[in-house]
């Protein structure tokens, strides 16, 4: 059990909340952030949690926000522990063809998904460069990769969190930080679940593995990424997916 703290973007939602207990099961200290305007399902989501034998504090941050991530993560620092694990899940959709997007659809969607990586990374990379130790996960999308129709903001931001990773990657390598990202394809979240059965069946047929992901899949990558052991490995894309897209 290694007490490191690691905090979870986004961690009360499908991926994220699943990503929590991975990590809470392996012996990191957990911290989920998420979006205060959900604030009211903090306390019963830390108590569903406690119910499972696990204790991961919430906190309210809106990542779009550099000042929202540097105050939270001062808290979480002082209340917590310094940061060695950073899991950037926090992720928004707003689908439409570029034809009908609105800028408001654009920012919302650049912001919350790649502005996020920049406001939540840059307050640990000092931290974790004093200390000579850490680990970056960024969550991105199989439509980062691929390029998705009705998304071309998702798709954009989820592109720019890869060529974030590679940057900082080679920035902080020497100093004991790996910098990785995970694209999952489709995954049965909520937002998923709630696609009409008949589009849903339409997408699993074009998945090789003929079945949606599990967020448990996910974290378990994210356990694997986070670990001490992981150190060679950093720059990475790794693909999640069913085989539904392979990059070569
Ligand atoms: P989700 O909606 O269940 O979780 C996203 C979380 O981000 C939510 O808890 C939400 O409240 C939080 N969030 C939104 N705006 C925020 C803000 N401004 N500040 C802080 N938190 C905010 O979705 P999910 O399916 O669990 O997705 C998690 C991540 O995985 C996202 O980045 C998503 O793009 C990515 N992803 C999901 C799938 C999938 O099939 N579900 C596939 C590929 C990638």
């Amino acid at each position: 059990m290694s007490g490191k703290v690691a905090v979870v973007t986004g961690g009360i939602g499908g991926i994220g909340t699943e990503i929590c207990r991975a990590l809470s099961q392996a012996g990191y200290r957990v911290v989920a952030c998420d979006t205060p305007i959900i604030a009211e399902q903090f306390a019963g989501w830390r108590q569903e949690r406690q119910a499972e034998g696990m204790d991961i504090a919430v906190y309210g941050v809106d990542v779009s926000s550099f000042d929202s991530c540097r105050e939270a993560l001062q808290q979480i620092t002082t209340e917590v522990g310094p940061v060695e694990i950073l899991v950037n899940a926090a992720g928004i959709t707003r689908d439409t063809t570029l034809k009908k997007m609105s800028i408001d659809q654009w920012r919302a969607v650049l912001s919350v998904n790649l502005d996020s990586v920049f406001n939540m990374t840059r307050n640990v990379i000092d931290g974790m460069l004093e200390r000579g130790y850490g680990r970056v996960v960024n969550i991105s999308s199989i439509n980062g990769a691929k390029g998705q129709l009705g998304q071309t903001n998702y798709s954009a931001a989820k592109a720019g969190m890869h060529g974030f990773t590679m940057a900082l990657a080679q920035e902080v390598a020497r100093k004991g930080i790996t910098v990785n990202t995970v694209s999952p394809g489709y995954i049965a979240t909520k937002m998923v679940m709630a696609v009409p059965e008949d589009i849903r069946n339409k997408i699993i047929a074009q998945i090789p593995v003929n079945r949606l992901g599990k967020p448990e899949e996910i974290a378990r990558l994210i356990v694997f990424l986070a670990d001490e052991q992981t150190g060679y490995m950093t720059g990475a894309n790794l693909h999640i997916n069913g085989g539904q897209f392979m990059e070569h």
